[in-house]
């Protein structure tokens, strides 16, 4: 579902990510963990169309995400093409970043209508479904202000999966929530990753989620990977001392 082919990203002279390849297959849930300023979000924004890769491709569904054919040849990809592809992929954010000036309903429906085509009644009936997967059918009319952090970030939830993603990037979704919010939204998340195929790519602090819904969790060093595996290995087992020391700090 997501390959990386020897992919570098450059800010400057500052090489973030080094020659970096892995591949996730579809359905897969892989949790990128690793210190601060390891590349981690970088990756998710290259897939997000965020940022441009300054070297190698990346590969979504079988179609170049960075690039497009022109002929049999590779070239960087435009605008248009970069529209079509990252229609298959959601990103939740840290911050929500919901849109303050529409009520909850709005914010779910707003790109199924425009960018999908749904009707309207088609695009409702599917956001209250999603709410009620969130638990906030009850407040479909609040604005973003009105409502908790940690229900603000279930509602970023539903308004991804409204868009019926095949691929979901979470970058840390419950770094801003106060800690009593935050195992309502991992719960949604788990609900989430167990039953639904969509692939999920997941950077996160913290372990115990990473450990229960992970197939396998990729650890990030200087913009390379220090060791991968399924999270028994890396949690109990890690073969990598950057792991050891990592884990013995956020443990
Ligand atoms: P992580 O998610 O692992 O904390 P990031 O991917 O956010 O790491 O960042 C990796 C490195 O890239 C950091 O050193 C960061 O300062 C740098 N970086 C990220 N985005 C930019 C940018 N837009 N311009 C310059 N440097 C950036």
């Amino acid at each position: 579902m997501i390959r990386f082919d020897d992919v570098v990203k450059r800010f400057g002279d500052h090489t973030v990510l080094d020659d970096l390849s892995f591949t996730v297959d579809r359905g897969e849930k892989v949790t990128l963990i690793g210190p601060s300023g390891s590349g981690k979000t970088t990756i998710l924004r290259l897939l997000m169309t965020l940022e441009t890769v300054t070297d190698g491709v990346i590969w979504v569904n079988g179609r170049p995400l960075s690039h497009q054919y022109r002929g049999d040849r590779l070239v960087p990809a435009k605008e248009k093409h970069l529209r079509e592809v990252r229609k298959s992929i959601g990103m939740v954010f840290q911050q929500f970043n919901l849109f303050p000036n529409m009520n909850v309903l709005q914010n779910i429906t707003e790109a199924p209508i425009h960018v999908l085509g749904q009707s309207r009644d088609e695009a409702v009936a599917r956001a209250r479904t999603l709410l009620e997967m969130v638990g906030l059918s009850d407040r479909e009319t609040a604005h973003p202000t009105q409502l908790s952090g940690g229900q603000q970030q279930r509602v970023a939830i539903a308004r991804c999966l409204a868009m019926s993603p095949s691929v979901m990037l979470l970058d840390e979704v419950t770094s801003a929530l106060d800690p009593e919010l935050v195992d309502g939204v991992l719960s949604v998340l788990r609900d989430i990753a167990s039953s639904t195929d969509i692939t999920m790519l997941i950077v996160t602090h913290e372990m115990r989620f990473a450990r229960e819904v992970s197939d396998r969790v990729m650890m990030f060093d200087a913009g390379r990977i220090a060791e991968a595996g399924p999270p028994q290995q890396i949690f109990e087992d890690p073969a990598h001392e950057r792991t050891r020391e990592f884990l013995k700090a956020v443990l």
